[in-house]
């Protein structure tokens, strides 16, 4: 067998020899073969096909570590590897999108020269539905809180009140001190909520928006929603956090069959009271500028999940008055049947007096 140079079989797998010889050191491409009297690395043309795989890993940004565990491995097992690695790597990057998008917003903020004079205008209504024994819901707003929490579990009526009682004690809020206060904010629901008493599992999802002035912070966790309306447009401005959702976001499912899924209110994601499980984890944080003329809906999912999205759209688009928008929505829930605890809270931003 003819066995090739470093020079050469670098230049046929396009790995530098700096490589190779890092490479070697590694165990990951061993040469076949070295020179005893002049250290030369000597490699089979049958290396090549190994060394190219290297390289692809490598471009993939995988870890040595783990390249040569795939590089081991059969090819339909290596192949699986690859995958899981790449899941991850998604996974990792859209949860740090999220972080990135509220670090974009809050680095180019800038004090206006002539401060925004903006205010809001609101109204919140939680109703029991006509099933469910209790109000596991809580709808809250203030001229500085707005804030949606749909409890569950056997304490999850004292989970969500926990929640939002938590953040309306937060002090009012320094725009510039804007990250510290969502932390502590965000940490007291979450130590509230863990100090629900109860022997099973109980939480609550929280979708609250805390009013600068001039800006909404928006804290997100669950399946409650919130809504922009701007411009004559209407946006869902919180991604849900349900297993349907992760589906949906996989391609596994569509979105109409994500809406009629058996377990389309699995949470992904909660305040919970025990600690330690995948629903402790960590709330969507985001800034949004206000602008006079926008109007915000935040509701449980016993609105959006039984409410006809386009009904949803035609009262908030066209109801003028906060009040008579929440009552319309939901009596349009009871109206469906009232499946479900429905709370929602309409915020009207407009130029203060
Ligand atoms: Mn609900």
């Amino acid at each position: 067998m003819e066995l090739l140079t470093i020079g050469a079989f670098s230049k046929a797998s396009r790995l530098s020899p700096k490589a190779l010889r890092l490479y070697d050191e590694l165990g990951l491409v061993t040469p076949a073969r070295v020179d005893p009297v002049s250290g030369y690395r000597l490699y089979a043309p049958a290396q090549l096909e190994r060394a190219r795989l290297v390289a692809w890993l490598r471009r993939l940004g995988m870890p040595l570590t783990r390249i040569r565990a795939v590089c081991d491995l059969p090819p339909e097992d290596a192949a699986q590897e690859v995958r899981a690695f790449w899941e991850r790597v998604e996974a990792e990057t859209a949860g740090r999108r999220e972080l990135a998008t509220f670090l974009i917003g809050h680095l180019s903020w800038k004090e206006p020269i002539v401060p925004k004079q903006l205010q809001i205008r609101y109204a919140a209504l939680s109703e029991n539905g006509l099933v469910r024994e209790s109000n596991q819901d809580v709808a809250y707003a203030d001229s500085r809180l707005l804030a949606v929490a749909d409890g569950f579990g056997a304490s999850g009526a004292s989970a969500s009140a926990a929640a939002i009682e938590a953040l309306k004690s937060v002090e009012a809020l320094p725009a510039g001190d804007l990250l510290n206060v969502l932390d502590e904010a965000v940490e007291q629901a979450g130590r509230a909520v863990t100090g629900v008493s109860g022997t099973e599992e109980s939480g609550t999802t929280l979708t609250a928006m805390l009013w600068t002035g001039s800006r909404l912070a928006l804290v997100h966790i669950g399946d409650s929603r919130a809504y922009l309306v701007r411009g004559g447009e209407i946006f869902q401005i919180t991604t849900d956090h349900t297993m349907v959702q992760a589906m949906v976001d996989d391609g596994r499912l569509t979105p109409e069959e994500a809406g009629v899924h058996p377990q389309r209110a699995l949470l992904l994601k909660g305040l919970s009271n025990t600690d330690g499980t995948a629903l402790a984890s960590a709330p969507d944080i985001r800034l949004h500028d206000a602008e006079a003329g926008d109007r915000y809906l935040i509701c449980s999912d016993g609105l959006s999940a039984v409410v006809p999205p386009e009904e949803v759209r035609r009262v908030i688009s066209t109801v003028a008055e906060p009040d008579d928008a929440v009552r319309e929505l939901v009596a349009l829930a009871i109206a469906e049947g009232g499946p479900d605890n429905v709370s929602c809270v309409v915020a009207d931003v407009g130029p203060a007096d």
